[in-house]
């Protein structure tokens, strides 16, 4: 009997991590928020998981790792749901920028001084600033249960060391934050929106937990596993594009070429990517390329995609 194609990939997986490991010399781990330097260098894990809910693994996908800019991607959905499209869009706008995640030049140069999209720091934290609730702790815990049932996994927390370390260090951070403010674009107190971004991005997952959040988004909005619809299609269908135009900083363009499936990444070295309406798939390679992706990480996704012909271009 042929082998279903979730056992052929569970076969090749091993070999195409193996082909991905040299990448990792190459590579450096983010060191500017501090404890993020502590991440192991040369690990490298992935799972993939099916609308059936069968996975596929390989390397180090067990071990935890802070979401970083991955969670951009859902503090937008959850603003999205809270506010409407044209609530946030009047606030962020919908551009590729070409410029750093962490940069400040366009919010002067170009009017209206709102940040060009969602997926960079001025983006998200002013996205941030949208969140429902009465306080910092508050929209940060609904951020969490979000991401808990999108991943289907009560026990994801905070890693409160990782959150001190950005928020003791985070001064480029808190630049853009009171500029946004100065301009009108924030509302409310700035070093609260900024707990909210920086515990956002500190929240800990593993591959599994990415995979299965990614599957909802794979699925428009509703876990196969459970039959529940967790995100209106419209909002996926919004997070999916930006994940496709600005979701692997100034790299995206190329992603789309060599890989050619949404995705978004983060400073730890997770990507976050899916194979449309079949798989939801969560990568770990701390080790960076110039672009702030994972070096090795990349080039497994590349080599998968290929192999299995799953470009959506
Ligand atoms: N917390 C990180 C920062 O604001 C997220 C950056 C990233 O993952 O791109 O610098």
């Amino acid at each position: 009997m042929r082998p279903t194609e979730i056992e052929a990939i569970r076969q090749q997986l091993p070999g195409w991590l193996e082909a991905s490991l040299p990448c990792v010399s190459r590579g450096k781990v983010a060191a500017y928020i501090p404890e993020l330097s502590k991440a192991p260098h040369a690990a490298l894990g992935i799972t993939l998981l099916n609308t059936m809910g069968e996975s596929a693994t390989a390397g180090d996908c067990g071990l935890r790792f802070t979401m970083q800019s991955i969670s951009k991607v859902f503090t937008l959905i959850l603003a999205l749901m809270d506010n409407g499209e044209d609530a946030v869009f009047s606030k962020v706008g919908m551009e590729p920028t070409g410029d750093n995640f962490n940069s400040m030049l366009k919010l002067e140069l170009v009017r209206p001084g709102i940040p060009f999209n969602p997926m960079i720091n001025a983006g998200a934290i002013t996205v941030s600033s949208l969140i429902h609730g009465d306080s910092p702790s508050e929209k940060s815990d609904r951020i969490l249960q979000f991401l808990q049932e999108l991943s289907g996994n009560a026990g994801l927390e905070y890693d409160l060391g990782v959150y001190r370390s950005e928020s003791e260090t985070g001064n480029l951070n808190r630049s853009i934050a009171f500029f946004l403010k100065e301009n009108g674009v924030l509302s409310g107190n700035v070093e609260e929106v900024l707990e909210v971004y920086f515990r956002h991005c500190s929240i800990a997952v593993n591959c599994a937990d990415l995979a299965r959040m990614a599957l909802v988004l794979a699925c428009s909005g509703t876990d196969p596993l459970t039959g529940n619809t967790l995100i209106p299609r419209r909002y996926v269908q919004i997070a999916r594009t930006f994940m496709t135009t600005c979701g692997m900083y100034n790299a995206s363009g190329e992603f789309a070429i060599q890989v050619g499936l949404p995705a978004k990444s983060g400073v730890s070295g997770g990507i976050l990517t899916f194979v449309p309406g079949r798989y939801g798939i969560g990568v770990l390679g701390p080790a960076l390329n110039d672009k702030g992706n994972s070096y090795a990480g990349v080039h497994l996704l590349q080599t998968i995609s290929r192999e299995m012909n799953w470009s959506i271009f």
